[in-house]
Order: structure tokens, then C-alpha cells, then sequence
């Protein structure tokens, strides 16, 4: 097995796909091929606890990971200590048609953990397996929930740091609060004075430059990515989609082989597109719902082929998901244009100098026959709070939500009846001012801080509210700088100096 790079050329291993994170054309790594899983393989996934189901889907891409090396990771990563459900990624039902897919459950109470609690032992083993001596300083763009999954999963890992860059305006509190109290040797945050985008785009600066990596090499240091553009961050994903099935089939809702939709909170792409690879691999999904709140750019990308960044960037209360340039779905339109790298290299140009590219309406019918894109605002999210908590009894934080309420708008649509999984990605306690506002109305929350709004969530619904919340407010702050958006290189080199 072996990677290519979006943009075409280079091939390299999966350990050498992990440590560059991106490839040196500025393209993200694909797997080669994709390996077909056999129906009964996937039934029998049923029968396993789920870090052995990681072991099966990861033991298929990681070939220059032996046996016991997988074996090893995945045990440290999904073990008891780290999450709080025995299931690691339970399944609940909301209604007849409907389950419910909880990727909260790891120690920052986002789906991020469900990647980032294992890239660490890959990163290491990877370092190892291609002689790297330095300390592999891992860089990292966060619209929240990424960096301190990143911090949490890195934190004190010998031979590695981790720097994380927020926007200092664009987080909730209790995701600001995660973060700047983060301990461990080996941990540096830094606000941003931009949006997520400008963060993003910075750091993929950093790893472009040739003068900032010999800045960072004379330190001692090599560069490497935990945001979802490493392929080590999106196979752990691929294994909940192959999971979820599994779950489904033993508890005899489906038969295996039945098709079953996916519906999916999404920014950067990476959790959808790990979806839609689950079904390259063979397991049979049907629609693949794009959910996005008010910044819709997937939703009209999938409408009419057009991606374009021409448009309003809004602060929403999904941050997670506020984002205009999604980076994974470029491994998706690798895939559109049928693997031709120069094809790919062209549409991105395009949105980096022109800010938009369009796929042409043969290639928008494939990708319309996968996908369907739908958005829902803030009123819409808080509304769809409120109504699945009183219809369905069940607490969703806003992203969730917004999913929620276009897989609605999609079934309204339709018509489509295929049982379907919503993509749960955070605990509502992250966002407990906005999910207090959408269970009892917004003067409920008035003159609240975060705490108070996640005490009052717990008193008012019964959900247990989680201890990494309830201790955040004692926790003392940690780190505190701040720089501009063309200062992003000097500020990680100070961090070292
Ligand atoms: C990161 C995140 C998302 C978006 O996931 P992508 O893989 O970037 O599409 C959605 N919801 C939450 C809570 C997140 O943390």
C-alpha cells in the first residue's frame, strides 16, 4: 500500500503519510486503493469491542504498522480511562428511523478524540520507523474542537509538542477555557486575531515554508499536522461509520448488507469524508447528508458544483463549522475527477486565486448521486434543541443540531426512508448556554456565565453534566499569548526560544 498526493506524484508510505501530514506539492496523501470489506467481515465486527474493530479497519491502510504496534495504540487509545462509555462510540435510537451516532465520549467531549486520542502513538511509531531524531512539533489550526484534542492527545508525549492556533474571537468559552488551561511540558497555545480561516491558512503557510522549517530544524524540531488533513486523523474515522453498521445489524435493525444513510455535522470535511470512504471500502451507505449551518458553501458546492468563498463569513453557534474553505474535500474531488492530480491542482489554484472553482455539471451529478447538502441557521438550530429534546427526550449540543434539522429538510424532500444515523460530534455541555436557550428559551440563559448555563442544563434536563466541565472553572490559566495573523511564525519560534 502505498499514498499518492492529490495533486499527483509522490508516493510514500503510510508511516511517511502520518509524519509530513501534508504532501510537498501543498496536496493532501490518498491511499492508493481502497480496501474492500466483506459483508460477513463487517457483521462480524459486531461481536467485537470497538478498539478491535479499530485494529481491523486500520491493519487494512497502515501497512508498514506491524500487528502488535496496532494492537498497542488502539488499546491505549480507546481504553476504559479515556472514554467514559464502554462503547467508546455508543449508538442510541432517537426515533423509528433514526440513531444516533455519540462520538463525544473521549476526554475533550468532541469527535476529535475519536482520531486524536490515537494519532499520538501513530506519530510516534512513525518518527521511529523513518529514523527521525527530532522532536516532532506537531502545528495545529483549531475552529475549537481540534486543538485541545490535539493538546490532550499530545500532551507530555515524549519526542513531541504540540502548538495550537485559535481564532481569539471565533470559540465558545468553555472551548477557550479547555484550552488555555491545558498543562504538560510540551503544550503552547496562541489566540489568533483573525478567523478560523485566517488560522488555517497560516499554518498551512508554516508548513509551506522552506525558511520556517530550517528555523524550526536548527531548534531541533521537524513539523507535522494533527488537523484533518493527515491521514493518520482520518482513518480512526472511517471505523465509527463501520461500527455504527455493525451495531445496527446486531441489533437486527437492518440486515447486513442494507443500506443506511449518514447524516453529518461538517466543516473541514474530514468526519463526512471519512464516511464516504467507509463506502469506497464497500459498506453499503446510501445518501451521505452534508449538514452546514449558515456558512453554506458545501450546500451550494453540492447544488450546483460551484465552490466559491465569495461570501460573508458568519460567527454562528456551530463553531466548529464555521469555515469557508473545507480542506479535506479535496480528497473527494481527487476522487471526482478520477484520481487526475493536475485536474485537482487547477480547481485549487483557481480558489486561491480567484476564490472559486466549478467542477462541471457531469462530475456535480456523480457527486449529487453521493451527497446531498443542506443548511440550517441559528433559529433553526435552536428550534430543532428544543424539539428533540421534547419530542425525543434526547439533549444535542448546535452542531448536532444543525444536522438534525437538515436531515428534516432532507427527508421532507425526498422521501427517503432508509434508516439513518446522525453524526453526534459534541457533548451538549460545550455549548450549554446555547442548548439551555434552545430547551427553555433564551431568558432562561440571560446574565448566565457558562458555568451557571451548564449548572442549569444539568438541574433542568437530568443529564449528568461531565467532569472535565465541571472542573474547568477551577483549573488556573495557562497560556495567554496573542498574535496578528502575519505573525503566526515568529509566535511558535518564541515559544521555543
Ligand atoms: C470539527 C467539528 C465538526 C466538523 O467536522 P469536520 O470533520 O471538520 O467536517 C463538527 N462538529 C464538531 C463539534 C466539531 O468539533
Amino acid at each position: 500500500m502505498s499514498f499518492f498526493s492529490t495533486r499527483g506524484g509522490t508516493c510514500v508510505t503510510a508511516s511517511q503519510a502520518i509524519l509530513r501530514g501534508l504532501a510537498p506539492d501543498g496536496g493532501l496523501f490518498v491511499p492508493a486503493m481502497f480496501h474492500v470489506v466483506s459483508p460477513s467481515e463487517i457483521a462480524a465486527l459486531g461481536d467485537l469491542p470497538y478498539a478491535q474493530r479499530a485494529a481491523r479497519i486500520l491493519g487494512l491502510y497502515l501497512e508498514d504498522f506491524t500487528p502488535e504496534e496496532i494492537q498497542s495504540s488502539v488499546t491505549a487509545a480507546y481504553g476504559q480511562d479515556r472514554f467514559d462509555d464502554p462503547a467508546v462510540a455508543p449508538l442510541k435510537s432517537l426515533d423509528s428511523s433514526t440513531y444516533v451516532l455519540e462520538l463525544f465520549h473521549g476526554p475533550t467531549l468532541a469527535f476529535k478524540d475519536m482520531a486524536l486520542q490515537l494519532l499520538p502513538h501513530l506519530t510516534t511509531l512513525s518518527a521511529r520507523k523513518n529514523g527521525e531524531q527530532r522532536e516532532v512539533s506537531i502545528l495545529v489550526a483549531t475552529s475549537g474542537d481540534t486543538g485541545k484534542a490535539a493538546l490532550e492527545g499530545f500532551r507530555d508525549v515524549p519526542g513531541t509538542s504540540c502548538t495550537v492556533f485559535y481564532p481569539l474571537d471565533g470559540v465558545s468559552d468553555v472551548q477557550r477555557l479547555q484550552m488555555v488551561t491545558t498543562g504538560g511540558d510540551n503544550t503552547h497555545v496562541i489566540a489568533v486575531k483573525g478567523n478560523f480561516d485566517d488560522a488555517q491558512t497560516g499554518v498551512k503557510e508554516l508548513f509551506g515554508s522552506e525558511s520556517f522549517a530550517e528555523e524550526m530544524n536548527r531548534r531541533g524540531k521537524v513539523l507535522s499536522s494533527a488537523n484533518s488533513i493527515n491521514f493518520g486523523r482520518l482513518v480512526p474515522q472511517v471505523v465509527y461509520y463501520f461500527s455504527a453498521y455493525a451495531d445496527l445489524v446486531s441489533r437486527r435493525v437492518i440486515r447486513c448488507g442494507d443500506p443506511v444513510n449518514f447524516c453529518v455535522p461538517t466543516g473541514n470535511f474530514g468526519n463526512i469524508l471519512a464516511a464516504y470512504y467507509a463506502r469506497e471500502m464497500g459498506l453499503p451507505v446510501g445518501k451521505l447528508i452534508c449538514a452546514s449551518n449558515r456558512n453554506k458553501v458545501l450546500t451550494d458546492f453540492f447544488a450546483s458544483g460551484l465552490y466559491s468563498t465569495h461570501r460573508i463569513f458568519f460567527k454562528t453557534m456551530s463553531p466548529s463549522m464555521d469555515i469557508l474553505v473545507s480542506s479535506n474535500l479535496e480528497r473527494l474531488l481527487f476522487e471526482a475527477a478520477d484520481r487526475d492530480g493536475e485536474l485537482v491542482s487547477t480547481w485549487m489554484r483557481l480558489l486561491k486565486e480567484c476564490g472559486s472553482y466549478s467542477v462541471g455539471d457531469q462530475r456535480t451529478e456523480w457527486l449529487q448521486s453521493l451527497f446531498w447538502g443542506g443548511c440550517a441557521d441559528d433559529n433553526a438550530t435552536l428550534a430543532e434543541i428544543g424539539l428533540r429534546y421534547t419530542q425525543d427526550h434526547y439533549l444535542m449540543d448546535t452542531h448536532t443540531a444543525v444536522a438534525s434539522n437538515v436531515l428534516r429538510q432532507y427527508r421532507e424532500k425526498s422521501g427517503d426512508a432508509t434508516p439513518t444515523v446522525l453524526v453526534s460530534t459534541a457533548s451538549p455541555y460545550k455549548f450549554a448556554r446555547d442548548v439551555l436557550s434552545g430547551v427553555a428559551g433564551a431568558e432562561t440563559a440571560q446574565g448566565l456565565d457558562a458555568f451557571a448555563c451548564s449548572a442549569k442544563l444539568e438541574s433542568l434536563t437530568g443529564v449528568p453534566m461531565p467532569a472535565q466541565v465541571r472542573n474547568l472553572g477551577n483549573l488556573p490559566i495557562r497560556h495567554r499569548r496573542e498574535c496578528d495573523i502575519a505573525d503566526m511564525g515568529q509566535a511558535v519560534l518564541s515559544e521555543f526560544d
